[in-house]
């Protein structure tokens, strides 16, 4: 199975601490997604969930932290003094914020002289004036006093006047605002390149927003604009990678922000929700000079506004399966170690190594591929450790529980009273079945653990995976499967291996999308009519039409072929002159796909042509014009289910033979033309 030999995981060398190096199976996709970070190039990553998009990213951020001379910067912002709706955000780049974080006061001019000050003026120096000219005898002298005092007056009310006129819009500055109010704010430190990951649903986290001050909440009424902007992804993201997950989710206006920021290299910030306080606040543009890594599903990509989607360089797509051979086991072993590093979980035995070999086959779909939507297959891993380890722990509890000691106390020893309950209700729920002890009112019960804690000793084996997989925990269609068959088999009319019938054929379904097999039966009854339709019973519409139409067509052809030997009319044949009634027996949920399409074609053969089909068999594939049987989808889970019901043989296409897993306890027959089907199924004399 691996090219190493070993007992556990426990043997094996550690994982190396490079993320990049534990990415697995996306060799290409992890080459042309470092190739464009490093050129500072946008892409977008495609594929099927848990195929390890995150973890990439993650790895490119890790190493472009070593990459590289980086200066780190950071966002401070400042009031307006001019437009305080207007706050100022800057980036500093290089040096300490320390340096910057007191600001100087800005020069504001003292309130002008008012008008009563000018007249109150004007009064006191009157008085005075009077008093010297009642002193003063010497006419000349008055008069050289008079002039002085009228020049300086005039001058003091020009100047008073000049002030209050043209002073007026810089006095507006109220005198009595607080220092505090008007210190910038650091909004963000970046030290280290950064990768910033967000939601693409998540507008307030991505582009950034002015907090709304409510009336007795939190920032207070009244706090400053500048104190208020709350910095988006895309500006942490400055320098470094921004990670936008869940495209399917990105809002048309957010996209468009985005195209901007990318083109602009800056984007401002402002109030987002209208009936906020902060939706008349606009920071000049901050600078947001990011590569951009977007990720979602393949269908994903339809949300994306043609726009945006064309300034997005690499478009990679993730692989969901890799060949099942040697290289790759031993890959998927190093999974395994990487996953029990990074989780702290318990050691893995070889054979349980093994088995997560053969879930990965079975999750591919194919003998030859192997699993790469791996986070379903770390869930079992880590489902396993905690069967492993929780029965470890209930047994050392139990152990614990025999051990105590028992012994009464005081009520007054209040302190170790609560201590002593704690440790009581811990070991009264694991205790296996005993009935907690009767508390005496006035005294309390004291446990003394006497035993040493026991150490970990747990390792995962093959049990505990297969109870994992047995369950179907990991799956939610597995379990409705389960259940479906728990409970619904018993009752289902087939019979496998009995006697041949007209028109009666066993298809093959899965349940949900990635669930169990299971055996339809299909029944069709023609009759002639001079007034033909067609019905159907637990069938999708175009499915049944699909198949009349071919077996319309392939039941004249085996005819005048003489494949079937045998003689009919124009007329026989022509289902236009027949009622056709087709049901999938038993059959639920909607039949959907056209996996049953060789078989509905064959019910419908059998019952134009009357001739019994045997009962021994199941068959799958889906059948064209020609006659060719096609591919199929979840052909182990079909392989299964026909095995589970008994039947001897399972008909499968011959393109998805390659893909069988296990093929013990029934025999597999693989077809590619629908002749070669005709003398396995029909009951020909
Ligand atoms: P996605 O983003 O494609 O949905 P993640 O990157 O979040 O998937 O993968 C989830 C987890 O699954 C990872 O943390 C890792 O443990 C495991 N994983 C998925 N893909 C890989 C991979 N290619 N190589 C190694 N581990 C993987």
């Amino acid at each position: 199975m691996f090219s190493i030999k070993f007992n556990t995981t426990e043997d094996l060398p550690e994982p190396s601490p490079d993320l990049i190096t534990q990415v697995i199976g996306q060799d290409e996709a992890v080459k042309v997604v470092l190739s464009a970070v490093k050129n500072k190039r946008h892409a977008l990553l495609l594929g099927d969930p848990g195929v390890g998009k995150s973890m990439m990213v993650k790895a490119f951020g890790q190493l472009l932290e070593h990459s590289g001379e980086f200066r780190p910067y950071s966002i401070i912002a400042r009031p307006n003094m001019k437009n305080s709706e207007k706050p100022l955000v800057d980036m500093i780049e290089g040096h300490l914020i320390e340096e910057t974080s007191e600001i100087e006061r800005p020069k504001m001019m003292k309130q002008p002289p008012s008008i009563f000050t000018l007249l109150f003026g004007i009064i006191a120096s009157s008085l005075i004036l009077s008093y010297i000219l009642n002193n003063l005898s010497d006419p000349s002298s008055k008069f050289a006093v008079i002039a002085a005092i009228s020049v300086i007056g005039s001058l003091l009310v020009f100047l008073i006047l000049f002030l209050n006129i043209f002073g007026a819009t810089k006095a507006s500055m109220p005198n009595s605002i607080s220092p505090a109010d008007i210190k910038p704010v650091i909004l963000y430190e970046c030290k280290k390149r950064p990768l910033v990951r967000a939601s693409a649903y998540n507008t307030t986290k991505l582009l950034g927003d002015i907090k709304h001050c409510p009336l007795g909440g939190k920032p207070p009424i009244g706090t400053p604009p500048h104190k208020r902007v709350i910095l988006g992804a895309i500006h942490e993201a400055h320098k470094g990678i921004l990670y936008v997950d869940e495209i399917k989710t990105m809002p048309v206006d957010v996209q468009d922000y985005i195209l901007t920021a990318l083109q602009d290299k800056q984007l401002a910030v402002s109030g987002r929700n209208p009936n906020s306080s902060g939706a008349s606040v606009e920071t000049n543009p901050i600078p947001c000079d990011f590569t951009l890594i977007m990720s979602g599903n393949m269908d994903d990509v339809s949300n994306l506004r043609a726009p945006l989607l064309d300034r997005i360089d690499y478009k990679v797509v993730l692989r969901n399966k890799m060949e099942n051979n040697q290289e790759n086991r031993d890959k998927l072993l190093q999974f395994i170690v990487q996953e029990i590093k990074n989780n702290n979980l318990r050691p893995m035995t070889y054979d349980a190594c093994c088995e997560i070999v053969k879930l990965a086959q079975l999750l591919s779909g194919s003998k030859n591929k192997l699993t790469l939507r791996l986070r379903q297959v770390s869930n079992i891993i880590k489902m396993a450790n905690d069967i492993a380890v929780g029965k470890e722990l209930s047994e050392s509890i139990a152990e614990l529980s025999e051990q105590a000691v028992i012994i009464e106390t005081s009520v007054a020893q209040t302190t170790e009273k609560k201590s002593n309950k704690r440790i009581m209700n811990v070991v009264e729920k694991f205790k296996p079945s005993k009935k907690a002890e009767p508390k005496d009112e006035t005294h309390e019960m004291k446990v003394v653990k006497k035993a040493v804690p026991k150490k970990e000793t747990a390792i995962i084996e093959l049990k505990h995976i297969n109870e994992i997989i047995d369950s179907g925990i990991y799956s939610m269609s597995k379990q409705v499967g389960i259940d479906y068959l728990k409970n619904f088999k018993r009752y289902k009319n087939i019979v496998s291996n009995d006697v041949p019938k007209v028109g009666v054929i066993h298809g093959l379904a899965v349940l949900g999308s990635d669930g169990l097999g299971d055996v339809t039966k299909i029944i069709t009854k023609i009759v002639k009519s001079k007034n033909p339709r067609t019905n159907l019973l637990n069938i999708s519409g175009d499915l049944a039409k699909h198949s009349i139409t071919l077996a319309s067509a392939l039941s004249k052809k085996l005819v005048s072929d003489k494949t079937l030997n045998i003689t009919k009319t124009k007329e026989d044949l022509d289902l236009a002159e027949h009622e056709i009634y087709i049901q999938f027996s038993q059959s639920y949920s909607k039949i959907d796909g056209d996996s049953a399409t060789a078989a509905a074609c064959l019910s419908i053969i059998s019952s134009l042509l009357n001739i019994p089909l045997k009962q021994d068999f199941c068959i799958t594939g889906s059948l064209d014009l020609n006659g060719d049987i096609l591919a199929i989808g979840g052909v182990n889970e079909k392989i299964n289910a026909a095995k589970e019901y008994g039947f001897k043989r399972v008909i499968i296409p011959k393109s998805n033979l390659e893909d069988v897993i296990d093929t013990e306890s029934i025999r597999v027959i693989a077809v590619e033309k629908l002749e070669e089907i005709i003398p396995l199924v029909f009951e020909l004399n």
